[in-house]
């Protein structure tokens, strides 16, 4: 678990946090974007404002110069125009009238402040300016530009009224001026041209600014130098083209009011809607997290297994990958053992798959507790299990942990009111430095678990190179096994079985022996595990069985002793298939006896009693073979109902090597014996040994002393020779 939490690989994270800030920057350019677009329109729409209000302005400020004129031209035409003045202007004693008419009324007067009258020659006979009469000659007073107007004026008749009018700039400043040439109001003169007079009307600018403003609405209006850079200004231009003076207003940006109402409200709106998008993000952010988090379980538990709680296959390739990778970064070494149950199938077969996986539960707790901290622990399906761990002390690691592991299982389990009594065969790999790829480590341990399953399981085994070369062998035997079973290639010895005393032989064991075609003769030690690992040991074993039931029946009162590997017995039809052999050779099926060891009984008590059962309804015998090479006990032999106890040859060999070796020996033979159980023994290979053994008690005797295993000529041609001495004997 610690493991699998590792395997989420670091990077994954940072790439999720990443996307997120990449998310969330993207949402914060957009709704920069959408404020920035939206205020850019409302201060567009504001600079339009603009532009028509200060359009309005200008239009304005040129209507109010305008008005200003023409009021003034207004006025100059009333007084030029007029019956009485022609009449006063023109006559010799009208300068009182002129005075009083024209001259005087320049005193505070809104409609001109300067007024003069000059003749066709320029000369000036009258000149008041704020109702004093004025000092400066006309030319000074007003500049050049008045003589522009004055040849305006006096163009000659086009329909039109003789005057002109413009803006001037004056001794007091800028004036709106008028020259009109006196008339009567029909337009009539008396005079002749040379003696016209003009009259010049003069309306200063600087203090009526103010009143226009005001009048007109326009916002600070005031008079500049001409030199005055704004965009919110009119200039005023005299006769001669020459700008005088510019008119500046304040611009009221109107829209920049507005704008400046709705910022904030557009502003306001935008935080919403952001707010709003900001939190849509955040949920879908969090959804997210959650949908990783239940991924991330999600793949947690495939990488699990359900039974046990450890990691399971998938789990263990993960994980053992990353401890490849950190051994090699460590220089460290990987350690991989490979756990395979011995007889759990015949648990699961005795007690059902309850109490099977209560097993399961209980090794995985049991390895738990055993394996040192950090150490990753997997359930590779069915009985299988791996340890893998990251050290630089691998030797002794692998020694101390597959030793705790197999004290471990050397005791029996207790399940309920069950006892199941399973073993571990270990295989062991490494991978030093990070070297063997986890999926080579992991290949190398299972072979060397095969390795120990074969060499005679309960033990822990190392890969060596030489197993893969052993593998490659075995798989070349396995295919020529089956083609030899298939072609009855193999073919049966067999060796005495002696009885005790008189020394004759009662019996012969068929033995199986096979010529590999281009290897020779191969050990039945050799390619019997092959049959059994690879299921043919069923045709194999009938093979024999029905080989031997036919050969014997040419030596009249021999027994016949056949051996079985539990495989056989596990097979569903295998007392049927005993059955028609036995009936097919048509042997009396009490000369048989099948030999079976130990380790199918111990796992599947049970079942084994029922196959024994049935196979005493055939008629055969049953004999339990190589007592003492394991675990069982007398206790068992009367348990299962065997006819007969094999002592294993190890037995009688230790004979010659301890004194307490014959006490054990006769111990065990006693008891049985007890139990009205006859016992042979093997092995015998000197005559002290069947001495011993026969004082021990045991009533048949097998060995090279007595005899190998040998072709059924043979065996024939000793029992007609033992038949030959005991006709010698019976004469004698
Ligand atoms: P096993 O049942 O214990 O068979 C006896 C083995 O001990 C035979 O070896 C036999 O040649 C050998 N032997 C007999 N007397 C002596 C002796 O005095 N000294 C020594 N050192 N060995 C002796 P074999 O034929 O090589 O068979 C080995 C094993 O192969 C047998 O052990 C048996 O378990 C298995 N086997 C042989 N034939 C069959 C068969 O047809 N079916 C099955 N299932 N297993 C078989
Ligand atoms: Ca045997
Ligand atoms: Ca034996």
């Amino acid at each position: 678990m610690r493991f699998s939490s590792r395997l989420i690989p670091q990077t994954s994270e940072g790439r999720r946090q990443l996307a997120v800030a990449g998310v969330l920057l993207a949402f914060a350019f957009v709704v920069m974007v959408v404020t920035s677009i939206v205020l850019t329109a409302i201060g567009e729409v504001a600079r339009h404002a603009n532009i028509l209000d200060d359009g309005r302005s200008r239009e304005t400020t040129n209507g109010a110069l305008k008005t200003f004129r023409f009021q003034l031209k207004a006025t100059l035409t009333d007084y030029a125009a007029w019956d009485d003045a022609t009449r006063y202007v023109y006559a010799a004693d009208g300068a009182e009238w002129i005075v009083s008419n024209f001259g005087d009324m320049t005193f505070d007067s809104d409609l001109f402040d300067t007024a003069m009258i000059i003749d066709s020659e320029r000369n000036v006979h009258m000149a008041y300016h704020d109702g004093k009469p004025m000092q400066v000659s006309i030319g000074d007073y007003f500049g050049p530009a008045i003589w522009t107007l004055f040849d305006e004026a006096r163009k000659p008749d086009t329909g039109r009224d003789p005057d002109a009018t413009g803006f001037i700039r004056t001794q007091d400043g800028i004036a709106a001026v008028g020259i009109s040439l006196i008339r009567k109001k029909s337009g009539e003169i008396l005079v002749k041209e040379e003696d016209y007079r003009y009259l010049v009307f003069a309306r200063h600018l600087n203090n009526k600014v103010a009143q226009l403003s005001r009048v007109y609405v326009i916002d600070g209006l005031h008079l500049a130098p001409p030199e005055a850079e704004s965009v919110f200004s009119v200039p005023i231009v005299d006769p001669d083209g020459q700008t005088l003076a510019k008119m500046l207003w304040t611009s009221r940006g109107p829209g920049d009011a507005s704008f400046a109402q709705v910022r904030p409200m557009v502003l306001v709106a935008v935080g919403i809607v952001g707010c709003f998008f900001l939190a849509l993000l955040l949920i879908g952010v969090v959804a997210m997290r959650r949908l990783k988090e239940d991924e991330t379980r999600a793949s947690q538990l495939a990488l699990q297994d359900r039974l046990s709680g450890l990691l399971n296959r998938a789990g263990l390739y993960a994980g053992l990958e990353q401890l490849v990778e950190k051994a090699r970064q460590d220089k460290s070494d990987v350690l991989l053992l490979y756990l395979d149950l011995d007889g759990f199938k015949e648990v699961n077969d005795a007690y059902g798959h309850g109490i099977g996986d209560q097993l399961i539960r209980g090794v995985a707790a049991g390895l738990k507790m055993l394996v040192p901290p950090g150490a990753m622990l997997a359930r590779l399906g069915g009985d299988e299990f791996a340890v893998a761990l990251v050290t630089r002390r691998i030797d002794r690691i692998a020694d101390s942990l597959s030793q705790n592991i197999l004290e471990f299982f050397s005791e029996p389990f207790v399940i309920g009111e069950r006892v199941a009594i399973v073993g571990a065969s270990i295989g062991a790999s490494s991978s030093p430095m990070g070297l063997i790829a986890s999926e080579e480590a992991l290949r190398r341990a299972d072979l060397a678990m095969y390795k120990a399953k074969e060499s005679g399981r309960g033990r822990f085994v190392r890969y060596e190179p030489e197993m893969d070369v052993d593998r490659e062998e075995r798989n070349d035997m396995e295919v020529d096994l089956r083609r030899a079973i298939e072609m009855e290639a193999l073919y049966v010895v067999y060796q005495p079985v002696i009885a005790a005393g008189g020394r004759r032989t009662i019996g012969v064991e068929a033995l199986v022996r096979w010529d590999r075609p281009g290897h020779g003769p191969v050990s039945p030690d050799r390619f019997i595990p092959i049959a059994e690992t690879t299921g043919l040991i069923d045709s194999l074993g009938l093979f024999v069985l029905r080989k031997a039931c036919l050969e014997v029946l040419d030596w009249p009162g021999i027994s016949i002793a056949v051996n079985i590997s539990p495989g056989q017995f596990r097979n569903p039809a295998f007392t049927s298939n005993i059955q028609r052999v036995i009936q097919d050779s048509g042997i009396d099926p009490s000369r048989i006896v099948l030999e079976v060891t130990e380790g199918y009984f111990i796992q599947n008590p049970a079942r084994a009693r029922w196959t024994i059962a049935k196979l005493k309804q055939l008629g055969v015998k049953i004999a339990l073979d190589d007592f003492g090479s394991g675990f069982s006990s007398v206790g068992y032999l009367r348990q299962f109902g065997f006819d007969r106890m094999k002592i294993d040859r190890s037995l009688v060999a230790a004979l010659d090597e301890s004194p307490t070796a014959g006490e054990l020996l006769q111990a065990t033979v006693s008891i049985a014996r007890a139990l009205g159980i006859p016992v042979t023994a093997e092995g015998i290979e000197k005559e002290e040994q069947a001495i011993a053994l026969e004082l021990c008690g045991c009533d048949e005797l097998q060995g090279f002393y007595f005899g190998r295993p040998t072709s059924p000529e043979q065996i024939l041609a000793r029992l007609q020779n033992e038949g030959g001495k005991d006709d010698h004997t019976a004469a004698a």
